[in-house]
């Protein structure tokens, strides 16, 4: 068996039977078809950053490293095509230093620039979706590849057809942003609302995204976490103006569908659990929707903390907390809201 503490951001002590790195397809293609001929599970992953080890795996884990940026421009808008195991973040600084806006506030969000459009990253009042172009998937069974517009990845909250109907035997291998020459900042989140809209800068927004995560979110070296660990519930507006009722300050976003969205660390705040822990896992005594590993946390740890805030916090506000992290067990993904359920 192969560690995999050091290839995930919350570092579990958690095992597979092989880790390859693939830094083109052909090796990508190899390693899926020598899984497949041992009849073996295969999981992929980018950086880790999104990912709960609840038991060793027992299959062949793939690390994307297929790198590659190019950039091309018309009069209005700026083309970018990026293989998918590109980090993230060097993307956000590639584009930056060539005077492109549109990232600057998805700045350092962990993760391979392909990982992205899984789960519609986003932060600060932009999402994967408001700059995608394309995704380019390779269907590993019938080694198909093909192109989805941005229309056709069935972008929401945190989700996408990646996550259903791609989910297996599917790889995203490069994708395609569209970002406008007319940038306009966006500055509807946090201490983002004090810069001038007519004067701000691509590079402030990006500096100040920096500072704001940097001093809020845990560095995953130094205690493994992968960033918010619940969704951010959608409640109706019936449900929503009872809880009101009890709960003057609650804050709250309205969705255009009528429905509400609250906000998940608030709730957990409320229920005094910034610090609980349990084994090794903890609730961040900062930041309550992220938990962390803190001493040697098991996979098991940090399933009985989601447990138990979860149970807490429908007590006090009846709403129930769903995992944004993805869980994988012995065989591949597992139900994470069962899991804690
Ligand atoms: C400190 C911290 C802060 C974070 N902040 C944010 C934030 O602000 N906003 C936000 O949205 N997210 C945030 N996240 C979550 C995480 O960064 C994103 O979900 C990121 O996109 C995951 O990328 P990854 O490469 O690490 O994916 P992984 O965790 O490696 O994989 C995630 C899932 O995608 C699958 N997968 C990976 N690569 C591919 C591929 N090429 N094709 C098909 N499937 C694939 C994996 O099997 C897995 O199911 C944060 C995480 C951390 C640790």
């Amino acid at each position: 068996m192969k560690s995999l503490q050091y290839f995930h951001t919350f570092h579990i002590s958690a095992n597979a039977n092989e880790i390859t790195e693939v830094k083109n397809l052909e090796q990508l293609k190899g390693a899926w078809i020598g899984a497949k001929a041992q009849n073996l599970p295969v999981l992929f992953l980018g950086q880790g950053s999104n990912m709960l080890f609840v038991e060793d795996f027992n299959g062949i884990v793939i690390i994307n490293r297929l790198l590659g940026i190019s950039h091309k421009q018309d009069d209005c808008f700026h083309y970018l095509h990026v293989n998918s195991g590109e980090n993230w973040h060097n993307l956000v600084r590639y584009s930056l230093e060539r005077g492109i806006g549109g990232l600057e506030n998805l700045a350092l969000i962990p993760g391979c620039a392909g990982s992205a459009p899984i789960q519609n990253i986003g932060a600060y009042g932009v999402e994967f979706k408001d700059v995608c172009h394309y995704v380019d998937v390779l269907d590993l069974a019938t080694d198909k590849q093909f192109r989805l517009s941005t229309e056709e990845c069935d972008f929401g909250y945190r989700e996408s057809i990646f996550k259903h109907r791609y989910r297996h035997d599917h790889v995203i291998i490069a994708i395609g942003l569209k970002l406008s020459k007319n940038w306009q900042p966006v500055l509807e989140y946090g201490t983002l609302v004090n810069f001038d809209r007519e004067r701000v800068t691509v590079k402030q927004i990006f500096d100040e995204v920096c500072h704001i995560r940097q001093s809020k979110l845990p560095n995953p070296d130094v205690f493994g976490n992968a960033g918010s660990f619940f969704k951010n519930p959608v409640i109706s507006a019936k449900q929503f103006s009872e809880l009101q009722k009890l709960n003057e300050n609650l804050p709250h976003f309205p969705q255009p569908d009528g429905r509400v969205k609250l906000a998940a660390g608030w709730l957990i705040e409320q229920c005094n659990l910034k610090g609980f822990k349990i084994g090794g896992a903890s609730v961040h005594k900062k930041q309550a929707l992220v938990l962390i590993n803190e001493n040697n946390a098991t996979g098991q740890d940090v399933v009985k903390l989601a447990h138990y805030i979860r149970q807490t916090v429908a007590e006090k506000f009846a709403v129930y907390l769903q995992p944004e992290v993805r869980f994988i067990g012995a065989e591949g993904e597992i139900d994470s809201e069962k899991a804690i359920a």
